[in-house]
């Protein structure tokens, strides 16, 4: 099998297996969102597997994904094209896309930060600097509130992950700039940088290695977080709350995005502590393998969490990254559905994420 270099600019074509691993960003993230929604309300008890019961705050069909997949494919549908998402064209389409979501595509279950910018500036979305708007709308709820650094820009930001898997520092400043239209906390981007790093550097590097925990390390991508925060993020992950030692007591509070990203990366752990254990380990058939610690990695992020959709679909990125969409259940891939609706009025599916998955990647390859 041919390598491609994992930082160069120019890496060329992408593997079979970095493929699997790009489509697995959004299939993933769709079904650790899709386990999540029934019990994302509290009211319907988690007991043993997640099924696929529907439910949830947006009364989701059972398979129908949530607003954290939804609000992902208004951006992978302008990341498919190889745009620049730290060019305000972009974001405006962007931007344009979440409105039209709101206010015409039908979104029912809509965060709390992202509804209030979004309700700011939607009336004039079809007008030049929708982009600008928003992120000034985000940038007065911070000033007001001093607490904008909710779970919304991360539950979204996996397919960021995918825009340049040639050059950390664009994809970088790409997940910031996405991230800052709603959220003005810098700890919000932050999250979104490392995530979307961990993406990056799981797809671009060579096959799967059998060792779970490396694909959230999350020490390797501080720095490219800014100077003045890059000792915060260090201490969380090495010594404070987000260390591999807590990893059966991740943070409460998930609705907090430095929190939810912490129960991404500890479930990496509970994961590979859990399936060193299992028959499939000793096995050495690594697809095999990959779908118990896919199994484990989601079933951990829905059960650990209060925020059950989100969390499962901030995990299921950066899984779906690391063991590829072909270690997930097929019975879940194959029930996973959801807005936006396509031209046509029907709904998307596993084949639509692979699709816009891949054309992200290859699109940004050659940039
Ligand atoms: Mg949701």
């Amino acid at each position: 099998m041919r390598l491609a270099n994992p930082n160069s600019a120019s890496a060329g074509a992408l593997t079979d297996s970095q493929l699997d691993r790009v489509e697995g960003v959004l299939l993933a993230q769709a079904v650790g969102d899709v386990m999540g929604v029934p019990y994302e309300p509290g009211e319907v008890p988690l007991e043993g597997p997640a099924q696929l019961l529907g439910g949830g705050f947006g009364d989701y069909a059972p398979g129908e994904w949530s607003d954290d997949t939804q609000m992902s494919l208004y951006i992978a549908e302008i990341t498919a094209t190889g745009a620049d998402l730290t060019e305000d064209a972009a974001l405006d389409e962007i931007a344009r896309g979440w409105c039209r979501w709101v206010t015409v595509d039908g979104a029912t279950d809509v965060g709390a930060q992202t509804r209030a910018v979004i309700d700011a500036v939607a009336d004039t979305a079809a007008a030049p600097g929708i982009a600008a708007r928003m992120r000034a709308a985000a940038a007065d709820l911070h000033a007001r509130t001093g607490r904008t650094a909710g779970n919304g820009a991360l539950m979204r930001n996996g397919v960021v992950g995918l825009t340049r898997l040639g050059d950390r520092s664009a994809t970088a400043a790409a997940a910031r700039a996405v991230a800052e239209l709603t959220h003005a906390d810098p700890l919000a981007g932050d999250a979104c940088v490392i995530q979307a790093e961990m993406i990056r550097a799981n797809v671009m590097a060579p096959a799967w290695q059998g060792m779970p925990y490396f694909g959230a390390n999350a020490l390797a991508t501080l720095d490219l977080i800014p100077a003045e925060r890059r000792e915060y993020w260090h201490d969380l992950f090495d010594g404070g709350i987000l260390d591999a030692d807590h990893y059966q007591t991740p943070p409460a509070g998930d609705g907090f995005a430095v929190h939810a990203l912490g129960h991404a990366t500890l479930a990496f752990i509970f994961a590979n502590r859990a399936g060193h254990r299992s028959a499939a380990a000793m096995s050495g058939d690594r697809g095999e393998v990959a779908r118990v610690w896919m199994n484990l990695l989601l079933d951990r992020a829905v059960q650990a969490s209060q925020d059950k959709d989100t969390v499962g679909a901030i995990t299921g990125a950066i899984a779906g990254s690391y063991l590829g969409a072909s270690a997930l259940d097929p019975q879940w891939v194959a029930a996973v559905h959801g807005l936006p609706r396509r031209s046509d009025g029907t709904d998307r599916t596993a084949a639509d994420l692979r699709a816009l998955a891949r054309a992200t990647a290859t699109a940004g390859l050659n940039r």
